[in-house]
């Protein structure tokens, strides 16, 4: 999505050789226009796959993936991250470390907004080592449901999650693949 790199280059902050900040227009604020366009090529790329709810997890992903809802006509779940330990029967809960706050926190999904007959469209915002995206495709898994695939906004190719995640046979589409952020400079994959 080329209009999504170009504001990347433009209003990215490349931290260390690890993180780009992408609170101008993913993390902190959000664009409306360029939000919804990235639901447009979201909903463009899984046509046809009979998606019937659109799953994220809070909170940055939760934009994007309200957009692909809109789209796609279908509901949205966000799994929430919870701040306690005690178990709740009525949820599908699942431990995941946090790639940005160095913190383990759990994820957790009501039963009550997925079941065995939906067809789910995952969508994350950024994925880098893969785990929250692992988290809450076990979440799937286990109440039955079909993933019909994850879409990001920002796959960092240079890292294992993406990888990692299509060897499990998922169908993972990135918006934008970054290769590379040495020595400060964004570097896109063509
Ligand atoms: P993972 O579990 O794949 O290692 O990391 C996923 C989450 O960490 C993403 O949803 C995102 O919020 C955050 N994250 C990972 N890498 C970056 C980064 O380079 N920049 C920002 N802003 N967030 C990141």
């Amino acid at each position: 999505m080329e209009v999504l790199k170009q504001r990347i280059l433009q209003e990215g902050v490349v931290l260390s050789d690890q993180v780009l900040k992408l609170d101008a227009l993913l993390n902190h604020q959000v664009d409306p226009g360029l939000t919804m366009e990235m639901g447009r090529e979201f909903a463009r790329r899984f046509e046809g796959a009979g998606v019937t709810r659109i799953v994220t997890v809070e909170s940055s992903g939760i934009p994007a993936a309200f957009a692909t809802a809109v789209e796609m006509n279908v509901p949205l779940v966000f799994a929430r991250r919870k701040k306690t330990l005690l178990a709740d029967p009525d949820a599908y809960c699942e431990r995941v470390p946090s790639f940005t706050k160095g913190i383990v926190t759990d994820i957790m999904l009501s039963r009550d907004f997925i079941s065995a007959e939906d067809k789910v469209l995952f969508i994350d915002d950024i994925i880098a080592n893969g785990d929250a995206a692992r988290g809450l495709i076990k979440i799937i898994q286990r109440s039955g449901a079909e993933l019909v695939g994850l879409g990001v906004v920002v796959e960092k190719s240079f890292q294992p999650g993406a990888r990692a995640i299509r060897e499990q046979g998922v169908r993972l589409e990135p918006l934008v693949r970054i290769k590379s952020l040495s020595g400060g400079t964004i570097e896109f994959e063509d």
